[in-house]
């Protein structure tokens, strides 16, 4: 047995039997890990209310005989209530935690996405950025970090680059992993349509740092485009639809 500390955030809880929850962490040491809080439904004096969804925590861990290791001690880093007492950016927060506990493995270290996922929460909870600016940040980067990235510089079929295309309406096909020219779209129907200008957006947020892509100012029109292109990008990278995405577009509908 040994004991293991790592900063934390936490992407998930869930109920396990009457006393105790299991918290999926992304840890910034250790990638995501899933532990069990023993009595942590029981005992209010346990973990004296710290392991809410979202909060930054310092944890100590200790692996046991049990599959799952086991939490001994969190204490509170940053509990973003500014993220957990706004609906709107609770459904974003849910869906940036979702997408990362879908994606990724237990116990493989990836200290970028923490580092992402930490950069995003923070700029939510202080209102430095938009949800909706801010989950075109983090999907961009996201799916950069997992090597999922659209290729939204050249044409999939005949590598024309974006510079050469003629048309201000740039297609995109999900199969061929991004855009396609005007001379290679086979079937209109089923393609999806950026203008030009969002997917110059989307790559400068790619490819500035994040420092940098934080001082971008979407237009409406990219933020409106760029949102529904990456939900629906990233559902079909990951081949299942993230269950807070719905939630996520109906509280978009209704605020
Ligand atoms: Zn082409």
């Amino acid at each position: 047995m040994s004991d293991f500390s790592a900063r934390a955030i936490i992407l998930r809880r869930i109920d396990h039997g009457d006393y105790d929850l299991i918290v999926t962490l992304m840890t910034k040491e250790y990638g995501k890990l899933s532990l069990i809080a023993k009595n942590a439904k029981k005992s209010i004096k346990r973990f004296s209310g710290v392991l809410e969804l979202f909060s930054a925590l310092d944890i100590i861990g200790k692996k046991g005989r049990g599959k799952l290791p086991i939490l001994m001690e969190a204490s509170l880093v940053q509990p973003y209530t500014g993220i957990r007492c706004d609906i709107l950016k609770t459904a974003y927060a849910s869906y940036f935690a979702e997408v990362v506990n879908i994606w990724v493995e237990e116990g493989k270290p990836q200290k970028s996405l923490y580092s992402l996922l930490e950069y995003v929460f923070h700029l939510l909870d202080q209102n430095a950025l938009s949800g909706e600016e801010l989950s075109i940040i983090f999907q961009m980067r996201f799916l950069a970090l997992s090597g999922l990235s659209p290729n939204l510089v050249e044409c999939g079929k005949c590598r024309t680059t974006l510079e050469q295309f003629d048309d201000n309406r740039i297609y995109i096909d999900f199969s061929k992993g991004g855009i396609l020219c005007q001379n290679c779209i086979t079937s209109i129907q089923e393609k999806r349509l950026l203008s030009a200008g969002t997917v110059k957006q989307l790559l400068w947020v790619n490819n500035s740092d994040l420092k940098k892509a934080e001082r971008i100012r979407f237009t409406p029109h990219a933020i409106m485009e760029g949102l529904d292109f990456l939900e629906k990008f990233v559902f079909f990278q990951m081949g299942k639809e993230p269950r807070s995405l719905k939630f996520l577009r109906n509280i978009r509908m209704t605020i």
